[in-house]
């Protein structure tokens, strides 16, 4: 079903009247986790005044350790709902239990399945009952084929509404976190007729190489971009390391914006 030879025409998902895979790329930004109001509503002023329109924030945290911050749970969704309604942004955050998509129905904009979860198939089954689009994400050694079924898992539950996103993949490399495979965002908008995006925080792990992995998936087709911002990253809860703070999220933003690349 997700085959460009069955459908050739691009799937076009309107998110709260931003609509992703159509001619304008999407930009899709905010902190790794949901961490207070505080913290989100400054996220979320700063994302407004940069003109973007959709946030996402953890609520429901994958995490390596269980001795990790684990996410607020339903207090984040509540927390994103709420702040997303003051500042008119659209909100995507991550669900992890097939039994909570009702929740992310109530409180979101669009489901996030994270890499971890990629072939969690009772979530992805329990994803294409959902009303509201979903968000794929590759998963950490998953191939191209394996993430292809496991986006046509969701469509054939009857949920059209799926986007993919590259986020990196392991391999023996060090110097990033994953490595990013932008070949994927070519094959996978070959072969399927879904929404490609790119995680470049993931993907990398740094802060210093955003800006040209950016422009990378631009050229390479990708409708649209996921970065994540912190008002303060050295006391963030999680992905420390890897989230910009707000001036450095602007530049980045300032950057894609005079590549020409973002339309
Ligand atoms: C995330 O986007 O918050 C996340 C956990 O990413 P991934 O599933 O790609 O690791
Ligand atoms: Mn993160």
């Amino acid at each position: 079903l997700v085959s460009r030879k069955k459908q050739p025409e691009n799937t076009i998902i309107d998110v709260k009247g931003n609509l992703i895979g159509g001619s304008a790329q999407v930009m899709i930004a905010g902190p790794c986790s949901v961490e207070s109001y505080e913290q989100l509503r400054t996220v979320a002023a700063a994302l407004k005044e940069a003109g973007i329109k959709v946030m996402r924030g953890g609520a429901f945290k994958p995490r390596t350790s269980p001795y990790d911050f684990q996410g607020l749970g339903v207090e984040g969704l509540k927390m994103l709902k709420e702040v997303a309604d003051e500042f008119g942004l659209a909100t995507i955050s991550e669900i992890v239990h097939p039994g909570h998509i009702e929740l992310a129905e109530q409180y979101i904009d669009v489901i996030q399945i994270g890499a971890r979860n990629m072939q969690n198939f009772e979530l992805l089954k329990a994803a294409g009952e959902a009303k509201i689009p979903v968000l794929l994400k590759r998963g950490i050694a998953a191939t191209l084929e394996e993430f292809v079924h496991a986006a046509e898992y969701i469509v054939v539950k009857g949920n059209t509404q799926v986007m993919l996103i590259e986020r990196g993949i392991r391999t023996y490399e060090k110097w990033t976190r994953n490595t990013l495979d932008i070949s994927a965002v070519p094959l996978l908008k070959q072969e399927t007729h879904l929404p490609v995006l790119v995680d470049v925080t993931h993907s990398t792990g740094r802060k210093d190489i955003l800006l040209p992995c950016a422009k990378a998936a631009l050229a390479a087709g990708a409708d649209g971009i996921m970065v994540e911002v912190h008002p303060d990253p050295q006391t963030a809860l999680s992905d420390a390391a890897q989230q910009l703070d707000i001036p450095q999220f602007q530049q980045l933003w300032e950057g894609m914006r005079n590549s020409g690349l973002f339309t």
